[in-house]
């Protein structure tokens, strides 16, 4: 059977030194396109280990990941990371204009600023970034504000959201938003989710219930995977995370 995304036997060891952290062990599960897979697990379960390993951004100590059924390699990973959006817990910001980060990679004549003023609305940066006194043209570092952890969430939602990508990565990606812009940006978000395929570090039950895969990681492993009603029904560490609220 062919799957989109294949974890087999996957592990992740980061070597500090003399000390060594088995952040992911054995980890196996499969996902179909246009599938929506979410993460849950407490911080430091190995879920951003997970979807670096996925990105190739390095190998897994152990075991294959296979994309299409090719395994990820150094060699094609790049090919892969062009496919993919990824929003990540800490972004990447050049120094120059906010139109030139949202637009990353795109060269600065041919970036399409009708665009990237709708994706500016979008994350909920419409307001912010016409205040500036240059608007989308003002250099991040000239713009005299220090950027809040949530402005800088929505910069990088907002690149995601530009790469129009069939794929979607988001590690956590609202979790620097107050209650407000967050509603707004899971909003954006959700829409962005729709007939793509999807791997989420998510904390919203409303986005995990309707998961088509949930991947319940703790202390390095996946524990638990399936849909919710099947977890729920299992009455495991899942469903304790549903009971105290907690994911
Ligand atoms: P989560 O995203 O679920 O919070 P992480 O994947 O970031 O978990 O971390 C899993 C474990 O691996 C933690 O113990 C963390 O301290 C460790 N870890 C993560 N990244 C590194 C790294 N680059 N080098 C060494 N240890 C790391
Ligand atoms: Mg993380």
């Amino acid at each position: 059977m062919e799957h989109f995304v294949k974890f087999q036997n996957v592990s992740k060891v980061y070597t500090m030194g003399e000390v060594k952290i088995n952040a992911l062990h054995d980890a196996s599960f499969e996902i179909e396109r246009g599938e929506v897979c979410v993460i849950v697990g407490p911080s430091g379960a190995g879920k951003t280990t997970l979807f670096n390993l996925l990105l190739g951004f390095y190998a897994p100590t152990e075991g294959e990941i296979a994309i299409d059924n090719t395994p990820l390699t150094a060699d094609n990973c790049r090919r892969w990371q062009q496919r993919v959006g990824y929003v990540s817990q800490s972004l990447f910001l050049t120094d120059g204009t906010f139109a030139e980060n949202v637009a990353l990679g795109i060269a600065p004549e041919e970036i399409d600023r009708k665009r990237v003023k709708e994706v500016l609305e979008m994350a909920q940066l419409g307001d912010f970034v016409r205040s500036l006194d240059k608007g989308m043209d003002t250099r991040v570092g000239e713009c005299g504000c220090r950027l809040s952890g949530g402005q800088r969430q929505r910069i990088s939602i907002t690149r995601a959201i530009l790469k129009n990508p069939p794929i979607l990565i988001l590690d956590e990606a609202t979790s620097a938003l107050d209650t407000e812009s967050e509603r707004l940006v899971q909003e954006a978000l959700e829409k962005l989710m729709r007939n793509r395929t999807t791997l989420v570090v998510a904390h919203r039950l409303s986005t995990i219930r309707n998961a088509d895969l949930i991947c319940v990681v703790h202390e390095g492993r996946i524990v638990e995977q399936g849909k919710h009603d099947e977890l729920v029904a299992k009455n495991g560490y899942y469903k304790h995370l549903v009971d105290m609220q907690k994911f």
